[in-house]
């Protein structure tokens, strides 16, 4: 991943309903809206108090997960939490010490090493990168001093997402890949740090000199090819092995001294993010085959690539995780071969309890039904048999026929309205994203439909998801606004 902002979209200002409405705030106005959803009904919005989602409580709570700590592995093992956005490693060996991966920006990287020079003053010998996203590397130069002959270990394809959406002609910027070819932010990147809940981000946003400090970059000075190799670094007997998952040029390090295991963005609390809404294809197979080698090599421990490492269940959480993905995937084979639509197959192979039940498997970043689309989108194609997939219509048109069916878009615009007020912000943005396209130089529906998409994001788990129909809703307002 590279960034976890979850946000509270910024809500529109209230209509004129309650006297006095103009001293609410924004964020009021929203939750009125939204607990007048939940409530399922059309509360006056004077009345309706103040709540929050189960979906927000539960990210609040996946985010009190993690506190600024360093934890010691095993003996001669240190993982720091929360400073930066990834979690950063420390193997001491005898003459010198070993960093996995060193976090996103060189300011907060270098808290982690001041953390790390209180447990030992050896020399850093070598930094590995389990990844080539920017949350994992940027920091480095926190790390290798200029002029110091630090090895850097990292797989011959690092880089290789970065690289592929670059060749593609998705470059955003300074952002990396949290733009990719979308029209709004998938990671809440654009919402305020007010509307946003971190989950092992750092303590404190990062100041404008801080963003605007030039980043030395520190590129691997060594890379592999081949499947496993063995090393030696300051004593320390450290094995990397080719890992694809999140990404293609993923590693994992295993310790067999310490049976400790660095398991990178292939392992954390959440289920796993097989496809980022930003767009990029990832491998499901890969990933699961990863899995099962990490799971044959019986760690002990297994630092996860953000949040805090797996200290009691390792095996345990890995066999789960494994199983889980191979159920989906399986169930969603099984069904497709059944002839069944991927908006069947989302209800068809939502995970089972024995799964369902797990908060580390839950969709606070990756998705279950965003994996089964992409299971779908891989094995199949983006036909899913449906004839009039063979035969669709430029949505305006659909959206005209629409609106002769119940009457012109006056009608479709009422009843966009209607639906909002009576708790159904699905149906009311679904009405009201025909009446946008029918009438694209009226502010009106663009405002009912981003209040309808703020409602939605408020009730959605899944921290991308939630960006994107907020960051979506803000694209709206600002549409609106123009106009
Ligand atoms: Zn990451």
């Amino acid at each position: 991943m590279n960034r976890f902002n979850l946000s509270h979209g910024p809500a529109s200002a209230p209509r004129g309903k309650c006297p006095g409405s103009h001293k609410e705030t924004r964020r009021d106005s929203r939750q009125l809206l939204v607990a007048s959803a939940l409530l399922g009904a059309a509360l006056p919005v004077c009345q309706a108090t103040a709540q929050e989602s189960a979906a927000t409580e539960q990210l609040r709570g996946w985010s009190s997960i993690v506190t600024r700590q360093v934890f010691e592995v095993a003996d001669n093992v240190y993982t720091a939490v929360g400073i930066t956005l990834s979690a950063n490693s420390m193997i001491v060996g005898d003459d010198g010490v070993i960093i996995v991966d060193p976090g996103h920006s060189p300011t907060l990287s270098a808290e982690v090493r001041r953390e790390f020079e209180q447990i030992t003053d050896k020399p850093i010998r070598a930094i590995i990168f389990t990844h080539g996203h920017g949350d994992h590397f940027r920091g480095a130069s926190a790390f290798a001093d200029e002029g110091s002959e630090i090895e850097v270990w990292a797989r011959a394809n690092f880089g290789a997402e970065t690289r592929a959406a670059a060749e593609a002609g998705f470059v955003s910027g300074g952002a990396g890949l949290s733009g990719g070819v979308r029209p709004a932010d998938t990671q809440g990147g654009d919402l305020s740090p007010e509307q946003t809940v971190q989950f092992n981000g750092p303590p404190r946003p990062m100041s404008p000199e801080e963003r605007a400090t030039p980043v030395r970059r520190v590129p691997p000075t060594h890379t592999f090819t081949e499947e496993r190799i063995e090393l030696e670094i300051a004593g320390v007997e450290i094995e990397l092995v080719a890992a694809p998952g999140e990404t293609a040029d993923h590693l994992y390090i295993w310790l067999p001294g310490e049976r400790v295991l660095f398991a990178g963005d292939n392992v954390f609390h959440t289920w796993p993010n097989v496809y980022p809404l930003r767009g990029t294809n990832r491998s499901i197979r890969d990933w699961i085959a990863s899995l099962d080698k990490m799971i044959a090599e019986e760690p002990a421990r297994v630092v996860a690539g953000h949040g805090n490492p797996l200290m009691d269940n390792a095996v345990e959480q890995l066999t789960n995780r494994r199983d889980a993905m191979q159920w989906v995937y399986d169930r969603t084979i099984e069904g497709a071969m059944r002839f069944m639509t991927p908006d069947e197959l989302v209800e068809y192979a939502a995970l089972p309890e024995q799964f369902a039940s797990l908060d580390y498997l839950a969709d606070y970043y990756g998705s279950v039904w965003g994996t089964v689309r992409q299971i779908y989108a891989q094995e199949v194609g983006w036909f899913d048999g449906d004839p009039l997939n063979l035969h669709r219509e430029n949505p305006v048109r659909q959206s005209e026929r629409m609106a002769e069916l119940v009457g012109g878009v006056d009608v479709l615009l009422a009843r966009a309205q209607e639906a909002m007020a009576a708790g159904d912000p699905l149906g009311a943005a679904q009405l009201a994203q025909h009446v946008t396209r029918l009438r694209p130089d009226d502010p009106e529906p663009k405002l009912l439909m981003a209040d309808a998409l703020d409602a939605l994001g408020e009730q959605t788990l899944n921290a991308p998801a939630r960006h994107y129909s907020f960051s979506y809703a803000n694209l709206l307002r600002r549409e609106a606004e123009q106009q």
